[in-house]
């Protein structure tokens, strides 16, 4: 088939490979000059199935999710506060009520381990290697902290996540540049999480997909979904339209508004986060792979010779507005546990990210019910996590084949009741 996929991101990109693999006719359609420059940027880098879990655990909207173990951090409102941030807020809440977090929480899961393994098969095929570690803990800096994430070590337990509670000593023999003098009350370890730089992974990939075929047009803007004909774009500034048999959409944050026209309105909304990268001047002072500070949920990542420090979620307000608290909070963290991480004199990055996010935690994937338009969209604050394994699934609905996981409550009807 010939098929276009709209967005360059980690999900479009992972999206070409698959397809161009099964022998598809591909053309990525992205509006920057380059791969995974607005989400998929900076993000920590965390490839975690311990942690997959969505914003809406029992108890997230009261003193919003103390007790959950999940490197995302608490929702909190910023300004202005679009009226589809607060449609998103209300459904978030009927989401948190429901009861259907445990559904949800083990959908995330079923789709983290499935693509942890793809990512794996995929990077054995792959002619460069990326930056990546092996392992992530969960720092608890106190007893109290302990004690609240128990419910959810039962959860993991019941959905049989490998990991391992560990004392302060365990922690630092596995991570010995933690900062002696910071509590650590002790820490919950998993072996088979990683840590892996997703817009250099994303880059290679571009690579291996053109070496199947696929075609990337950048600097080149989607301006609408053709109502009228299947599977027809119309690009900005292009006089014709371009006909493709199929088209996928994986155009993070701006993928409602590619919808809205064509009869779907997804409850589909940015949540911001923040990430300060810094260079590594002395190895033996940073993380060997990833730590996340469960009270203030903020992670931080070894990345090759840099380390990153990420967190916050933030509805409403504005992608280039920079909130000064945020990243106070992440020099913090930082300072805490690894002070001598990172040059922070010069040459620091300091980044925004906006999380394409559902109210109810799992992405879309799927056929939109419009012939000819396929989803993957909606990864929320584990995009990075998910690519491989949602791509894979995608590019197995395409060709009409079974996936190879199940993919109960993974498609549109979860949000929209019917198709559209
Ligand atoms: C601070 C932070 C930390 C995070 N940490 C982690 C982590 O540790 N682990 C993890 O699993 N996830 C993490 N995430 C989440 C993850 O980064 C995202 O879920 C993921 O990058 C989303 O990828 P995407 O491809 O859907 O979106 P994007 O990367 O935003 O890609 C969408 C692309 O579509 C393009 N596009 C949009 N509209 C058009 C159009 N009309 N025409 C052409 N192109 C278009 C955009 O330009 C963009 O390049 C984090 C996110 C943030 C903000």
């Amino acid at each position: 088939m010939n098929i276009a996929i709209l967005g360059a991101g980690i999900i479009g990109v992972t999206t070409a490979y698959e397809l161009a693999a099964d022998g598809h006719a591909v053309t990525v359609f992205e509006r920057h000059t380059s791969i995974g420059e607005e989400a998929s940027f900076a993000n920590a880098g965390i490839l975690s199935t311990g942690c997959v879990a969505p914003w809406t655990a029992p108890g997230m909207a009261g003193k919003l999710g103390r007790h959950i173990l999940t490197s995302n951090a608490p929702l909190r409102m910023a300004r202005p506060l679009h009226a589809a941030d607060l449609g998103w807020m209300r459904r978030w809440l009927t989401a948190c009520r429901s009861g259907n977090f445990a559904a949800n929480q083990s959908r995330l899961l079923r789709l983290a381990i499935y693509s942890q393994q793809r990512m794996r098969e995929v990077s054995a095929s792959m002619a460069y290697t990326f930056d990546r570690s092996d392992g992530h803990m969960v720092l608890l800096r106190s007893e109290k902290d302990r004690r609240q994430i128990q419910p959810a070590l039962i959860a993991l337990r019941e959905l049989a996540v490998p990991f391992h509670e560990i004392s302060p000593s365990e922690a630092r023999q596995l991570e010995p540049a933690l900062h002696p003098h910071t509590d650590l009350a002790g820490a919950v370890y998993f072996p088979q999480d990683e840590v892996a730089n997703c817009r250099q992974f994303a880059i290679i990939l571009r690579d291996a997909a053109e070496q199947l075929g696929a075609r990337f047009e950048f600097s080149t803007a989607v301006a609408s979904i053709d109502p009228t004909q299947p599977a027809t774009l119309r690009i900005t500034n292009a006089d014709s339209p371009r006909r493709f048999d199929a088209i996928v959409l994986c155009a993070g944050v701006q993928s409602a508004a590619l919808l809205g026209p064509l009869g779907i309105r997804l409850p589909l909304r940015p949540v911001y986060g923040y990430s300060v990268s810094a260079h590594i001047p002395e190895s033996i002072n940073a993380p060997r792979s990833g730590v996340t500070d469960e009270h203030y949920k903020v992670a931080i990542t070894r990345l090759g010779q840099r380390v990153r420090v990420a967190g916050a979620s933030e509805i409403g307000g504005r992608p280039g507005h920079i909130d000064d608290g945020a990243i106070r909070k992440l020099y913090k963290v930082l300072a805490d546990w690894f002070p001598a991480a990172g040059r922070l004199s010069k040459g620091v990055q300091v980044w925004k990210g906006a999380s394409p996010a559902l109210p109810d935690g799992p992405p879309v994937l799927g056929s939109s019910g419009i012939p000819g338009l396929w989803l993957n969209l909606g990864h929320g604050a584990s995009g990075w996590t998910l690519a491989c394994g949602s791509a894979r699934v995608l590019a197995d609905q395409i060709g009409g084949r079974a996936p190879a996981i199940d993919i109960e409550g993974l498609g549109l009807e979860r949000i929209m009741g019917h198709g559209k």
